[in-house]
């Protein structure tokens, strides 16, 4: 039976961390499709710097030559906070009950996981898959970590009998890129050049996006709250 995989995010930009760290995990699930789903509103960070329409475009464009990865724009399509509860449901009717379907987050998310909306139906529709990430070696918070006893797994390979309900930590080769160093170094006139696929570079260089008068804008912006 092949998996379903449900990556989420700002993508504010896409980079080599999310491109990477995706296909290196289908390539461990096997038979899978990979849904990358850029976010609305995010519940718990400011709001991202550039539009949902940039950031959809440059997903596209990261993923244009890939196999079996495909971008939705879901939660853009919803009004208001993307929560990745309401995500998951969509994709449990899509792919039936007994469909096998996954989502994949960093371990940065993965600490903060309990102040998610309804984050402990997140296991009844989908098992989760968590990614090591340079620089975010934070334990478990105590909650979670009581979760994770009755769910936790230590191979991927054990989540492939049940559609739901495991959690799996993931040592991958570990990508040091994150968006919001990526967003600093354009604001400062440095390459980010390696960190994000070239027609990625070029949309950012003809939209003029996250330089310094651009981000200075969103720092007035006011905080999105969940
Ligand atoms: P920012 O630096 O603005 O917080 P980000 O690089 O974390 O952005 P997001 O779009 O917020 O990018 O991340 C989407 C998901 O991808 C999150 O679950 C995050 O933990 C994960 N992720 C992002 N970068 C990496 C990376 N280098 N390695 C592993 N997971 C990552």
């Amino acid at each position: 039976m092949n998996s379903t995989l449900v990556f989420g995010g700002t993508f504010d930009p896409v980079h080599r961390g999310h491109i990477e760290s995706v296909c290196a995990v289908a390539r461990l699930l096997g038979d899978v499709d990979v849904y990358l789903v850029p976010c609305q509103i995010p519940a718990h960070r400011p709001v991202p710097a550039a539009s949902p329409e940039a950031r959809l475009k440059m997903l596209q464009l990261a993923v244009a030559n890939q196999d079996r990865i495909f971008v939705d724009d879901c939660e853009l399509r919803r009004e208001g906070t993307s929560y990745t509860v309401d995500t998951l449901l969509g994709y449990r009717q899509r792919v039936g009950e007994s469909g096998r379907l996954l989502f994949l987050m960093g371990r940065d998310s993965w600490v903060t996981l309990s102040s998610w909306h309804r984050w402990e139906a997140l296991t009844d529709l989908a098992h989760l898959l968590i990614l090591e990430r340079p620089g975010t070696d934070q334990d478990s918070p105590d909650v979670l970590r009581k979760w994770l006893k009755t769910r936790q797994v230590q191979d991927p390979e054990e989540m492939m009998n049940s559609s739901s309900g495991k959690v799996c930590f993931l040592s991958l080769d570990q990508i040091d890129v994150s968006a919001s160093g990526l967003r600093e170094a354009i604001a400062k006139g440095s390459s980010i050049e390696g960190n994000v696929n070239p027609l990625v570079m070029n949309y950012i260089r003809q939209h003029n996006l996250y330089t310094g008068a651009s981000l200075e804008n969103k720092v007035r912006g006011k905080r999105m709250e969940h």
